[in-house]
């Protein structure tokens, strides 16, 4: 089921409400979205906490009423339809798991609650039961209470109660925020497989760029109620619009500089470290990721050596430069080379496809050489 958002807006009043003669300021929790879901994709809804994610997933659901825009399920407008008309199943980071009931009543709920010519006879409904506990792979599990399972168990039963009905969307929000690093991995690979199997168009909120990076097809980068990015994980990685982006995206994160361009050149701290063409000479602001420094003893870029710090197949250079934003700046490089690492000075050379310039003041990209 292709999915619609078409200028969709949500306004609250501030919380606090009204203050002595002052009207009370409205947040604009989502700002004017409008993009399309593909059928049977997963959509990563990605930013910071507040940014808007869970109010967007509530207007999609139906929880909540959009202040303006519109929703369309397919060519169906479903803006003013109630969430149980909408054929969505939720998922939320608490499982919200009936306690007294074992995972098959918690996952035959939502069935036995059908109404009208939608009801199941009970043999129906333990056939579909047992078929989603299949998929989640609870199948064992069925007669235990949710505090008789892990984590990432109790998780797994939220989902299969969402999925029974067959949803046409499949939201979740933050869904593995509860669970150990290891279960989170787990889990999330679960996610990513029930997803494929079912072929359920699916939003995945969270604000780990990791876990959306690795789970969506697409991801939708957000900050402040506004969507800032759109696209493929790698292309988003690879092409950030501007410095939020950039920075939201991987792990280690983004270097950032103060930079300048003269005739043509990158500078950093008075040396020019990348031809960068014709922009016009200005203030940049300048980001390189980890992969992009390469050890080079005639490299323009000098960085004070801190340490070397060893993470398996790669090492992380961490050094000093003045003109860096953050305290540290970060390399990896891969762990063959580690022995060229020099004391005091290390030298760098950089691939050009791994640094970006922005605007001093907007954060904006500025385009350079074939980019
Ligand atoms: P996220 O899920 O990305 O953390 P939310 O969608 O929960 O963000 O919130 C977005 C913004 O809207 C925040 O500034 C939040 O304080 C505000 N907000 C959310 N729900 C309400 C509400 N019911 N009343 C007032 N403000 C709200
Ligand atoms: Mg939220």
């Amino acid at each position: 089921m292709k999915i619609l958002l078409q200028n969709l807006t949500k306004t609250f009043p501030a919380r606090g409400g009204r203050r002595a003669g002052k009207k009370a300021e409205t947040v604009i929790a989502v700002n004017d979205f409008t993009f399309e879901i593909p059928d049977g994709m997963l959509i990563g809804l990605l930013g910071p906490s507040g940014c808007g994610k869970s109010t967007t997933l509530n207007l999609i659901c139906g929880l909540q009423k959009p202040t303006s825009g519109k929703i369309f399920f397919g060519e169906d407008d479903v803006t003013d339809l109630p969430p149980e008309m909408r054929g969505v199943g939720l998922v939320f980071q608490n499982y919200a798991l009936y306690p007294h009931l074992t995972v098959r009543q918690n996952i035959l709920f939502p069935l036995e609650n059908l109404k009208g010519k939608d009801r199941l006879s009970r043999a129906e409904m333990n056939a579909k039961a047992t078929a989603i506990a299949k998929l989640v792979q609870l199948d064992g599990l069925m007669e235990r209470k949710p505090a008789e399972l892990s984590g990432g168990q109790q998780q797994r039963v939220a989902i299969a109660r969402a999925l029974v009905k067959m949803p046409r969307v499949l939201l979740l929000d933050e869904p593995l925020s509860n669970l150990d690093a290891r279960l989170r991995l787990q889990t999330r690979e679960e996610i990513k497989r029930i997803q494929k199997e079912t072929g359920i168009t699916t939003v995945f909120v969270t604000h780990d760029q990791e876990e959306a990076m690795s789970i969506s097809d697409r991801i939708v980068v957000m900050k402040e109620g506004v969507v800032q990015q759109i696209g493929k994980p790698q292309e988003v990685y690879d092409d950030p619009v501007n410095l939020f982006v950039a920075k939201f995206l991987g792990t280690p994160p983004i270097n950032v500089f103060r930079g300048e361009i003269r005739d043509g050149m990158l500078m950093l701290g008075g040396a020019a470290v990348l031809p960068v063409g014709e922009i016009s000479d200005r203030p940049v602001t300048v980001g390189i990721r980890p992969e992009g420094f390469v050890l080079n003893g005639e490299g323009a870029l000098a960085c004070a050596l801190d340490r070397v710090e060893v993470m398996g197949r790669d090492v992380s250079v961490v050094s000093a430069h003045p003109d860096s934003i953050a305290p540290v700046v970060r390399a990896i490089i891969s762990a063959e080379d580690a022995a060229a690492v020099p004391v005091g000075e290390v030298r760098f050379s950089l691939k050009p496809g791994k640094v970006f310039l922005f605007d001093a003041e907007s954060g904006e990209r500025i385009p350079f050489g074939a980019r």
